[in-house]
C-alpha cells in the first residue's frame, strides 16, 4: 500500500529544479550569516534569498534624504550593465573607456568655464570625497612649495571652511594632518561668508573651502564675495590664498539653472572644483569629478604616469581599480541630455522644491530656513515648541515609507532642529502631493493629542 505521507526530508534533499523555490532547503532553514558556508546553493535561490532580505531597506525612490541618483533610464542601465567588467584603470586595455573619461573631463571643464586656451586638467573619482582628498592635497603641496621658497616652516598647515562642510573635509584634515578651522554658524547665517572667511586666514592657510550647495539647507556660499575678500587680503598684507569649491551638488545644478551666478573658474581665486557625478550629474553611485583651473594648479609630483597605448597617461587618484561603467553612464547622460536636457530636469526639480516648500510653509507650524531656490533642496523648523518634534514627524513619515531626515544644526546653532527634503530627478509633482498628504495627516494626528499648539488650529489641514 502506498503511503500518503510525503517524506519532506527526502524531497528537500533532492533540491532539484523541480523543487518549488520557497520549499527548498535554502529558503526554509536559516541562512549562513557570519561564516562562509561549506556548500553553495542554486543561483535562483541565492537571488531570492538576498533579494528578499533587501526588501527591508527603505525604498530609494522615497528617500528624500539622499542627494544621490535613484533613477536612471532603461537604456543607460543596460549600457552600464554591459560595462560592469571594465576596470577604469586599464587604460591600455580599454582605451575607449579612457577616451570617454577624457571627453567627460573636457565637457565639465567647459561647463565650469575653465580657461579655453588649455587642455582640461581633471579626473574622475569614486565620488566627491575622493575628489576632495585630491584637491585638498594639491592645495597643501602648493602651499608647502610657496613656504619653502620663502624659507618658512611648513609644519602647521590649516584649512579654512564653514562648520557646515561635509564630513569629507573633516576626514581630509585628519588624514593629511591639517588643522581644520571651522567657522561656526551664527544666528540665521547657516554657512560661510566672506567676512568670516578672511578673519580665519593666515600664512599657514593652504586654502579656503567654499561649498556650492550646503548639505544642511541647500544654500550656496558666496564664492565671488569670498574671492573678492581674499583679493583685498592679498592687497593689504600679501597673503595669496586660493579657493577650492566643493560643488558636490551645485556643480551640475548652477550651470543649468543659475547660469549667471559666478561660482566657477570665472572667479579668479578658484583653483579647483569637485562635483559628484552621482548626485545632480544624474548617474548611479559612485562617480565624482575633480578639476583644476590649469596645469599650474595641480603640482606635478602628485601625478603618476601610467602607460597608455605606448604613450604615458597621467593619473591622480587614490584607488587603482575602479568600475569604468559609471564613467560610461556619465558620458551617456551628457550625450543623451545635453545642456538642454539637464536644464529641463534641474528646472523641474527646482519647481517642485519651490512648490513643496511653499505648501509646507502654509501648513502653519513650520517656518522655512531655505526654500529650494538655490539647490532644489529646502529645510524647515518648527515655529514654536509644541507636543511633537521634527524627529517625531520624521518617524511618522517613515511609517508611510518616506525618508525625510530631521537633525540638529552644528555649532553655534545646535539648538535648532530642522527637517530637509532633497528634490531630484524621479521625484514627481504627484509624489510631492502624496508626501504633503502624509505630512498633513501626521499634523492632524499630533493636533488630536494633548498639548498641541498653536491652540487656534490651522485651517489648512482641518478639512482632513
Ligand atoms: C555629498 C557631498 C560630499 C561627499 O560626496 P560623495 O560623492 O558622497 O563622496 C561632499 N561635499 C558635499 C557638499 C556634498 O554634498
Amino acid at each position: 500500500m502506498l503511503s500518503k505521507k510525503v517524506d519532506l526530508n527526502r524531497l528537500q534533499e533532492a533540491d532539484t529544479v523541480l523543487t518549488p523555490t520557497y520549499a527548498s532547503r535554502a529558503l526554509s532553514t536559516d541562512v549562513p550569516r557570519y561564516e562562509l558556508p561549506q556548500e553553495g546553493m542554486e543561483p535562483r535561490l541565492a537571488y531570492n534569498l538576498i533579494h528578499d532580505e533587501l526588501i527591508l531597506d527603505g525604498s530609494s525612490r522615497l528617500n528624500l534624504a539622499t542627494f544621490v541618483t535613484t533613477w536612471m533610464e532603461p537604456e543607460v542601465r543596460q549600457l552600464m550593465a554591459e560595462t560592469f567588467d571594465k576596470n577604469l584603470i586599464d587604460k591600455d586595455e580599454y582605451p575607449q573607456t579612457a577616451e570617454l573619461e577624457k571627453r567627460c573631463v573636457n565637457m565639465i571643464a567647459r561647463l565650469w568655464n575653465a580657461p579655453k586656451d588649455q587642455d582640461a586638467v581633471g579626473t574622475s573619482t569614486v565620488g566627491s570625497s575622493e575628489a576632495a582628498m585630491l584637491a585638498g592635497m594639491a592645495l597643501k603641496w602648493r602651499w608647502r612649495e610657496r613656504m619653502k621658497k620663502q624659507g618658512k616652516p611648513t609644519d602647521r598647515p590649516n584649512l579654512v571652511m564653514g562648520i557646515n562642510v561635509q564630513v569629507c573635509w573633516k576626514k581630509f584634515a585628519r588624514y593629511w594632518e591639517i588643522e581644520p578651522r571651522y567657522i561656526p554658524m551664527e544666528g540665521n547665517r547657516f554657512h560661510l561668508n566672506a567676512e568670516e572667511a578672511v578673519k580665519y586666514c593666515d600664512e599657514n592657510t593652504i586654502g579656503v573651502i567654499a561649498v556650492l550647495g550646503s548639505t544642511f539647507d541647500g544654500s550656496y556660499e558666496p564664492i565671488k564675495e569670498i574671492s573678492d575678500a581674499l583679493d583685498r587680503l592679498y592687497a593689504e598684507n600679501g597673503l595669496d590664498i586660493l579657493i577650492h569649491v566643493d560643488a558636490a551638488s551645485g556643480g551640475f545644478v548652477a550651470p543649468f539653472i543659475q547660469p549667471d551666478l559666478e561660482w566657477d573658474f570665472r572667479v579668479p581665486r578658484v583653483a579647483s572644483i569637485n562635483s559628484s557625478g552621482h548626485k545632480y550629474g544624474l548617474v548611479y553611485p559612485g562617480v565624482g569629478w575633480a578639476l583644476w583651473r590649469d596645469q599650474e594648479a595641480l603640482p606635478e609630483e602628485l601625478v603618476f604616469s601610467v602607460n597608455y597605448l605606448g604613450g604615458q597617461i597621467p593619473t591622480f587618484t587614490l584607488n587603482f581599480s575602479r568600475p569604468g561603467n559609471q564613467v560610461v553612464g556619465q558620458y551617456y547622460n551628457f550625450l543623451r541630455l545635453g545642456r538642454e536636457g539637464y536644464t529641463r530636469i534641474q528646472r523641474v526639480s527646482q519647481e517642485i522644491a519651490l512648490y513643496l516648500s511653499d505648501q509646507i510653509a502654509q501648513l502653519g507650524p513650520f517656518e522655512l530656513i531655505s526654500d529650494g531656490s538655490e539647490l532644489p533642496v529646502f529645510a524647515w523648523r518648527l515655529k514654536e515648541e509644541t507636543n511633537f518634534t521634527l524627529f517625531d514627524m520624521a518617524d511618522r513619515l517613515r511609517s508611510h515609507g518616506w525618508l525625510v531626515p530631521a537633525y540638529t544644526l552644528p555649532k553655534n546653532r545646535e539648538d535648532l532642529v530642522v527637517q530637509r527634503v532633497v528634490v531630484k530627478e524621479g521625484f514627481s509633482r504627484d509624489l510631492a502631493d502624496l508626501l504633503l498628504k502624509d505630512i498633513r495627516q501626521a499634523l492632524q494626528y499630533f493636533a488630536a493629542q494633548p498639548g498641541y499648539t498653536p491652540k487656534q488650529r490651522d485651517n489648512s489641514f482641518a478639512h482632513l
